[in-house]
C-alpha cells in the first residue's frame, strides 16, 4: 500500500494525502471534483486509463488515458493499477505509477472513481480519506438523470437501482458531501466544492501529518537556530498539465 505519512524532510519533501471521491451516477460527483481543481490548485485530479472509446473534446492524456481492451490487460497482468474496476459497460483503472508519482511530489490527489474502485482504495490503505457525494433525496437524484437527457426509463431505472446498493455502502466511507438541489440552493455546486476542500484542509491539520514541523519548531525554540517556516501550500500549486504525465 501507499503510505501517505509525512516521511521526507520537512518542508520539501512532504508526502502528499490521497483523497477518494464517488457517489451515485447524476450525484454531481466528476463536475465538483473537476470544479475543485480548477478553484484549488494545491489539489491533482489524477487520470485514470479507459477502455471506453473518447467523446467528443476529451483528449487523451488529459481526461483520460485511452488504451485498448489488449493494453488494459496487459496493465492489470503487471500489477500497474493501483484500483481497477468494471462500470457499465468499460473498464477504468487507477495507475499505481501516477499515484506514486503525485504522492512523492506532495501533491495532495483526489481519484474520482466509481464505488468499487473507492471502496478497493480505502481496504488496502487505512490512510486514504473517502468522501461520499450523494444527492439529497431520491426525487433529486431522478430529476438529475433526467435532466441529463439520455436516460430511457430503463436506464433510468438500473441507475436508481445501482444508486441504492451504493448508498448501502457509503457508511464506509470517512466523509458525505451532500450535493443540494440547484433550485432550492442555488449555489449548491460551490458549497459541496468548498466542503470537500474543507475535508482535504482538516486532512492537512491532522498533527500527525506534520510532526516533522512541529519537531522542528520545537527544537529551534529550544536551540535558538533558524528553521524553514511552515510552507503555504496554496503558493506550490502544481498545475493540470504537471500531473498528467
Ligand atoms: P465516464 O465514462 O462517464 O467518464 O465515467 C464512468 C464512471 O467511471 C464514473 O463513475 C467514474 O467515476 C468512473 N471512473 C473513472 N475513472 C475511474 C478509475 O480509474 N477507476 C474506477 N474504479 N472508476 C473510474
Amino acid at each position: 500500500a501507499i503510505r501517505n505519512e509525512d516521511k521526507g524532510e520537512f518542508p520539501m519533501e512532504r508526502r502528499g494525502l490521497l483523497f477518494v471521491i464517488s457517489g451515485p451516477a447524476g450525484a454531481g460527483k466528476s463536475m465538483v471534483a473537476k470544479k475543485l481543481v480548477e478553484r484549488h490548485p494545491d489539489v491533482s485530479l489524477s487520470v485514470s486509463c479507459t477502455t471506453r472509446a473518447p467523446r467528443p473534446g476529451e483528449i487523451d492524456g488529459v481526461h483520460y488515458h485511452f488504451v485498448t481492451d489488449e493494453q488494459f490487460d496487459e496493465l492489470v497482468r503487471k500489477g500497474a493499477f493501483y484500483e481497477w474496476a468494471k462500470v457499465h459497460q468499460n473498464r477504468y483503472g487507477t495507475l499505481k505509477s501516477t499515484v506514486q508519482e503525485q504522492l512523492a511530489q506532495g501533491h495532495d490527489l483526489i481519484l474520482e472513481i466509481d464505488v468499487q474502485g473507492c471502496l478497493q482504495a480505502m481496504e488496502q490503505d487505512s490512510e486514504v480519506t473517502g468522501i461520499f457525494v450523494s444527492p439529497p433525496s431520491r426525487e433529486n437524484l431522478e430529476k438529475r438523470l433526467r435532466a441529463r437527457g439520455t436516460e430511457s426509463e430503463e436506464s433510468l431505472n438500473i441507475r436508481l437501482h445501482n444508486a441504492a446498493r451504493e448508498v448501502e455502502q457509503a457508511y464506509r466511507y470517512d466523509y458525505i458531501v451532500v450535493h443540494q438541489d440547484w433550485d432550492e440552493v442555488p449555489d449548491a455546486l460551490d458549497r459541496a466544492i468548498e466542503q470537500v476542500y474543507a475535508i482535504i484542509e482538516a486532512a492537512r491539520a491532522k498533527t500527525k501529518h506534520n510532526m516533522r514541523f512541529l519537531n522542528a519548531l520545537s527544537a529551534s525554540l529550544k536551540a535558538g537556530n533558524t528553521i524553514e517556516p511552515f510552507p503555504a501550500f496554496q503558493s506550490a500549486a502544481p498545475t493540470r498539465a504537471r500531473m498528467t504525465k
